[in-house]
């Protein structure tokens, strides 16, 4: 006969995923029809029915260095298909906003940026900073003109950011070590060169988006949000970098070439953060079921690109008071952004590649597009 196992269930971690979107976990009843939609399972890798009883036993270690968790992209086949309304697709949302917190450095960091009712407070910080530069850091002569380094001096600003480049830095490293190691207790293997770039045109692609049924159209969104991103990360470096070096000065012009390389990015990444917002808002399941992880990072992405817009456009129109209080808002925002992008849905990028670096020769790659069952079959 077997050896009795014992399981302790943290039920405080059923909670938390509970409460984090996955509600629905206890309808589960393990029919296995998740897994037979889902291009991710494979014989040996019942997902995400395993991962259902596991969250259902509040086995948290177990999830905690599960890479599946991280190679599913959201498809909601499996939610689509299941006949008892679990919603697989929101308890593997919420195990990966659990693992976010878990492995969060600093973890009281982690935890304020989760917790809804810190919302004010996490904003309540950058203003401090940005009032307190408004009102008491040094500054050349004004300019004539009404430009924002009159009011937010560039000096001051570069050397904010850098700070906060660097503690951004070390806690995505701390955070990425902490679940490597977890990914590695769990059966993972070693991180794999090839498998790091197999996942970076992954990503880069979102081949695995086409693939889906339920919600095929949430690629484009995804793909230009992150060029839109990716262009304005980089042009934001280059400006940084070329006015710290002496090479250029700012307000770009209008027809500077990385002015309007940086125009189009914001432009691009607009249309996808809408498209985004515009598909949770239009389901009603999707919009039942998001949480404030989720509307968090969409909506602080959408308001930074609107009040970078903006302040140029007030700034083109010298509206000298409203253009500074505009930036401003504009500056808080990117902050949050920045400062929190470790704990928040940003941090899934770096998450997802790890755990498909790791895994490469421990988990399958996906199949051909999932076939679809019916409830009837279940
Ligand atoms: S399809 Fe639904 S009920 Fe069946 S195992 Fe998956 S989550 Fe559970
Ligand atoms: S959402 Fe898609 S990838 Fe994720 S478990 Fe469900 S079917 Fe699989």
């Amino acid at each position: 006969m077997a050896d009795a196992v014992l399981v302790q269930p943290d039920t405080s971690f059923i909670k938390d995923v509970m409460a984090s979107g996955g509600g629905d976990l206890k309808k589960c009843f393990q029919c296995g029809t998740c897994t037979a939609v889902c291009a991710l399972a494979a014989d040996d890798q019942t997902f995400p029915r395993r991962q259902m009883i596991a969250a259902q036993w509040g086995q948290k270690d177990r999830l905690m260095g599960d890479p599946a968790i991280w190679l599913c992209h959201d498809c909601g086949d499996c939610t689509a298909q299941c006949p008892r309304g679990a919603r697989p697709s929101d308890v593997c949302g919420a195990i990966r906003r659990a693992a976010i917190k878990h492995f969060a450095f600093p973890a009281a960091l982690g935890s304020l940026v989760a917790n809804p009712k810190a919302l004010v407070l996490l904003f309540v910080l950058p203003a401090l900073i940005f009032l307190a530069i408004a009102f008491w850091a040094p500054r050349g002569a004004a300019t004539p003109e009404a430009e924002f380094a009159n009011v937010f001096p560039i000096p001051v600003l570069e050397a904010l950011f850098f700070a906060v480049s660097g503690f951004v830095l070390l806690a995505f490293a701390v955070g990425m070590a902490r679940f490597a190691k977890a990914l590695r207790a769990g059966g993972g293997g070693g991180l794999v060169a090839a498998a790091l770039v197999a996942a970076v045109v992954e990503i880069a692609t979102h081949r695995r988006f086409a693939q889906c049924g339920a919600q095929r159209q949430r690629r484009l969104g995804h793909l230009l949000t992150l060029y839109g991103f990716l262009g304005l990360a980089f042009m934001g470096t280059a400006v940084g970098m070329g006015t710290m070096l002496g090479v250029m000065r700012t307000p770009l012009a209008l027809t500077n070439p990385l002015k309007l390389f940086a125009n189009a990015c914001a432009a691009v990444i607009l249309a996808g953060v809408l498209l985004l917002l515009a598909e949770r808002l239009m389901d009603p399941a999707k919009r039942a079921a998001g949480t404030y992880f989720d509307w968090f990072f969409l909506v602080v992405l959408a308001a930074v690109v609107a009040t970078g817009i903006g302040s140029e456009l007030l700034r083109l129109a010298q509206a000298a008071v409203v253009m500074y209080v505009v930036y401003f808002i504009h500056l808080v925002l990117i902050f949050a952004l920045f400062l929190y992008a470790p704990y928040s849905k940003f941090a899934h990028l770096a998450y997802r590649t790890v755990a498909m670096a790791i895994t490469h020769s421990t988990f399958r790659s996906p199949g051909p597009t999932s076939p679809v069952v019916t409830n009837a079959e279940c």
